[in-house]
């Protein structure tokens, strides 16, 4: 299964990943950085396994990523 991988100590806060795909990020109240929701996470890298049928739009979302902080693997 497919996963996507945040890079979240480097996120700049620009929504774009919210904006794109809702079902997986929101914006932190806390400190205005996203966050990839329901992801297991340590050392401020999350993971989370998605379904297969959300890969290719969650690879589009992380080329919109401007500071490249999204990564989705086979
Ligand atoms: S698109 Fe990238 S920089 Fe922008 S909020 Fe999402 S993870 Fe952070």
């Amino acid at each position: 299964m497919p996963k996507i991988i945040h890079y979240r100590n480097k996120c700049i806060g620009c929504g774009i990943c919210q904006q794109q795909q809702p079902v997986h990020w929101r914006m932190s109240k806390k400190d205005g950085k996203a966050t990839l929701i329901n992801a297991a996470g340590k050392k401020d890298v999350y993971v989370l396994t998605i379904h297969r049928q959300l890969q290719q739009a969650s690879k589009e979302v992380a080329a919109a990523c401007p500071v490249r902080v999204i990564k989705v693997t086979l």
